[in-house]
């Protein structure tokens, strides 16, 4: 748990989301800004910086990440359709609230280029 940081309190409710879901591991909360139709963020409930802080016993935590990722885009009714996933890594990648996070966003037909 980082003090200043809003996805650790989303976590622990100290923050106000629209949860969708949560479990031991993860918490998957609506995107106040949304991209598409659907825009979920899912994080994991421990503060990990970024993809760049990760360590080896942290590989199954990220699968399960994208096993929810898989399990809300089918709630949502946008699995057939298809989706997409995304991790911003860094100021370069686009990263602004650094606590990791997937986003999963669809509804709608993306376009390259991303973003
Ligand atoms: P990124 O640029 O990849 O770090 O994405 C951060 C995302 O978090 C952006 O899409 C923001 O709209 C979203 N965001 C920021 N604050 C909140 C919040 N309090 N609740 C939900 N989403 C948020
Ligand atoms: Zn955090």
């Amino acid at each position: 748990m980082s003090d200043s940081c809003i996805f650790c309190k989303i976590v622990s409710d100290e923050a106000k989301a629209t949860i969708v879901f949560r479990d031991g591991q993860v918490t998957a909360f609506r995107d106040t800004h949304p991209v598409a139709p659907t825009h979920i963020l899912i994080v994991p409930n421990k503060h990990i910086e970024s993809v760049s802080a990760l360590e080896i016993e942290d590989e199954p935590l990220i699968g399960h990440l994208f096993t929810v990722a898989r399990k809300l885009a089918e709630e949502e009714g946008i699995a057939k359709g298809g989706y997409r996933l995304i991790t911003n890594t860094g100021t370069n990648g686009g990263q602004t609230i650094f606590h990791l996070h997937l986003h999963l966003i669809g509804g709608q037909r993306m376009r390259h280029p991303m973003g």
